[in-house]
């Protein structure tokens, strides 16, 4: 037994043997060859590749970031007869341009009966998701700008709006007046940048770089900023004045009686307000009678949030106190 054993143990050792002459003759070939062929080709690639003017689309191609300016894709509208969207437009936001005649005039983009739903304010309860509701029951889409602090108290409802592919921009922080006298350039910083910050931790993922000043109030200093930081600003063609409405049928009334002065434009609204929801559904269906047509306006690029404003605002949730001592040394029971 002992030499069968002895045997079989050198017929393994010898195979192994066997095993490893050829491993270490024939395969180092496929060793040294293997990261050559993976490592070599994509450098070859990226480099060999001429860089044209217009090449934006292919670097962005080749990010994996998603982008909350691209809507995902979305079954077929189950309403016949609704409003839906006429075109979708990508906007180059390079330099900062500007949107909306009320104070700027060079991009004059949408044909005659043509219009762009937008939403400030939100992301609120009850109100957003009616809105979102009379927006799906018509298959068409808005641009939302969302306050910071709105979208940290509700990331649910802003992830809703994203979900149902809207572009979705920013407001500021705290709805700060930006052309204040008191506001400095690093204050009026702080409330764009954190505003951004906030609705990308909301969503996970960065926002469209489109802006809008709270109460239209355009400071200087922040326009060049803005535009330094490659974000189109938002001012509109038609302010429906919601917050001031008495009720739902003046909403109606006060845009479409500019409407069909203006003939077109971009139309400012509030997802925050109550009679804003309310008018929603008639207002789209006169839209449709009235033979206006949809346009989404989508970033080209998604925005980058500057890290130090992300990693700010994720400290700010956590509401730091000063002191750290453990419960039993703060809080002691004296009677019961
Ligand atoms: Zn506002």
């Amino acid at each position: 037994m002992r030499n069968a054993f002895g045997l079989m143990l050198a017929s393994v050792v010898t195979a192994s043997v066997i095993a490893a002459v050829w491993f270490f003759t024939a395969s180092p070939r496929v060793d040294v060859a293997a990261p050559a062929t993976v490592l070599a080709p994509p450098p070859v690639t990226v480099s060999a590749k001429p860089v044209p003017a217009r090449d934006d689309v292919e670097v962005t191609a080749a990010i994996p970031e998603k982008t909350a300016a691209s809507a995902p894709p979305k079954a077929a509208c189950a309403n016949p007869n609704a409003l839906g969207v006429s075109r979708v437009v990508e906007i180059d936001t390079t330099g900062g341009p500007g949107f909306g005649f009320e104070h700027f005039k060079q991009l004059d983009f949408l044909a005659d009966k043509e219009v762009v739903l937008t939403f400030d304010d939100g992301p609120w309860p009850a109100n957003t998701p009616a809105v979102l509701k009379a927006l799906a029951d018509e298959c068409t889409r808005a641009v939302f700008f969302p306050i910071g602090k709105h979208a940290t108290y509700h990331p649910e409802i802003l992830r809703q709006v994203a979900a149902a592919g809207h572009t979705i921009g920013a407001h500021t922080w705290s709805h700060a007046n930006l052309n204040a006298k008191k506001m400095t350039d690093q204050q009026a910083k702080d409330e764009i940048e954190k505003g951004f910050s906030a609705v990308k931790l909301a969503l996970g993922t960065a926002p469209a770089p489109f802006f809008r000043f709270p109460e239209l109030q355009h400071g200087p200093a922040a326009m060049a900023y803005l535009g330094t930081r490659n974000v189109a600003i938002f001012s509109c063609d038609l302010d429906s004045f919601d917050f001031r409405a008495k009720d739902a049928t003046q909403i109606v009334n006060t845009v479409m009686t500019k409407l069909d002065k203006l003939g077109k434009g971009i139309i400012l609204m509030h997802d925050f307000q109550k009679h804003t929801a309310e008018a929603l559904p008639t207002l789209l269906s006169r839209l449709k009678a009235g033979g206006y047509k949809v346009v989404q306006m989508k970033a080209k690029t998604s925005l980058q949030t500057l890290p130090e404003y992300d990693d700010a605002l994720v400290k700010d949730m956590k509401l730091p106190v000063a002191s750290t001592r453990p419960v039993g040394s703060v809080v002691q029971t004296v009677s019961e």
